[in-house]
């Protein structure tokens, strides 16, 4: 590995005013849906039928968007709980699985049922849900994702592994930068949002990656 590290160090402002204005785009989105879908009954044209079904799978999928990359925007409306790691990773497993086996990859979950540490649990399965994507976007055929944790000097560790296209040195150097992606469809908005939460729970995340061979994702959260 070419050990070039990233730490969380992305509290960008564009970011901070991305996530709040998002915040205020979710209710006319709604609303608009909702008089789209009104509008579709009552057309008879059934191309214009079809405009309106486009528009509302696009509006949805803003909303994807939003709600994927940006919910983070009010932490005040965080709960914060104790969280068994397990537990969480059963969650994501179920998300995640189903998307992996489309693509003929396979993921191997190593997380001990000890572990504990201080967060929201939406938050905390977004950060790996967004890299698990990244992942999953980066690999070829036989891909695997492996991923384990343990507790280390009163911090759980969580390493995230992909045989994956990987990096090189400028990309690493870019990671969590907003708007930063090399994807057709990419928003490069994943990783500024899990930096961000990273953060916001006292964690660390750094990033190790081989162009060719795969990327490692090393996070840390102090144990609770
Ligand atoms: P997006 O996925 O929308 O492009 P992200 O912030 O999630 O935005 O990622 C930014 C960029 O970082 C990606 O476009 C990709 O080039 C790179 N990247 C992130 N994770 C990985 C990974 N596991 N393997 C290879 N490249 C990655
Ligand atoms: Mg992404």
């Amino acid at each position: 590995y070419n050990l070039k590290i990233q730490r969380s160090e992305k509290m960008d402002v564009i970011g901070q005013l991305a996530a709040s204005v998002a915040h205020e785009v979710r209710n006319p989105l709604q609303v608009s849906r909702g008089f789209l879908q009104l509008l579709g009954e009552r057309l008879v044209d059934e191309k214009a039928q079809g405009f309106t079904k486009v528009a509302i799978e696009e509006l949805d999928r803003a909303a994807e968007i939003i709600k994927n990359y940006l919910s983070f925007a009010t932490p005040e409306l965080d709960t914060i709980s104790r969280l068994n790691l397990a537990k969480e990773f059963a969650h994501v497993e179920q998300i995640i699985v189903p998307f992996a086996d489309t693509q003929g990859a396979r993921i191997e979950f190593n997380v001990p049922s000890h572990l504990h540490l201080h967060g929201n649990d939406a938050k905390l399965k977004q950060i790996f849900i967004n890299m698990m994507k990244n992942s999953l976007e980066a690999l070829g055929e036989s891909g695997v994702i492996r991923i384990w944790a343990f507790e280390h000097q009163g911090e759980i560790v969580i390493h995230l592994h992909d045989n994956g296209e990987g990096m090189d040195e400028n990309v690493l150097q870019r990671l969590g930068e907003p708007y930063f992606s090399n994807k057709v469809n990419g928003t490069g908005l994943g990783l500024m949002v899990t930096f961000r939460i990273i953060e916001l729970m006292n964690g660390k995340l750094e990033f190790k990656s081989e162009k060719g061979v795969g990327t490692e994702a090393i996070i840390r959260f102090p144990a609770s």
